[in-house]
């Protein structure tokens, strides 16, 4: 349910409310009312200089939508226990700080056993 505000006077038109004195049933949504209506209050503003008020919670909610950065993993070498952090990379076999275990080459070795990639086991889950 939206709230529409009347920007002369400050009225508001709750949808959830409707407005009976006008005619209009709680739950008479935005789109329903008559295109001539007129602020009940001012009588000077039409519909269409209503302006909709955003419902709280709403910016919270397109924040949370943006959720790519998944954070960083460690993954330990079952071999000698070296650990790989994504966070910090290799710099000294070329993988810089930041790089995920999805992309790191296939044919990288252990810097301290070289054992294989295929060697290594994610840790913290
Ligand atoms: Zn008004
Ligand atoms: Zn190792």
């Amino acid at each position: 349910m939206t709230e529409y505000k009347c920007p002369d006077c400050g009225y508001i038109y709750d949808e959830a409310k409707g407005n009976p004195h006008e005619g209009f049933a709680p739950n008479t949504t935005w789109a329903q009312i008559p295109d001539d209506w007129a602020c009940p209050d001012c009588a000077v503003r039409d519909k269409a200089d209503f302006i909709p008020l955003l419902a709280q919670g709403a910016s919270a909610t397109a924040i949370e939508a943006s959720t790519d950065a998944e954070p960083f993993a460690k993954w330990h070498c079952v071999t000698c226990g070296h650990i790989y952090d994504e966070a910090v990379g290799d710099p000294a076999t070329g993988l810089p700080p930041g790089t995920r275990w999805s992309d790191v080459p296939a044919d990288w070795y252990c810097p301290d056993c070289g054992a294989t990639k295929e060697d290594y086991e994610r840790l913290d889950f």
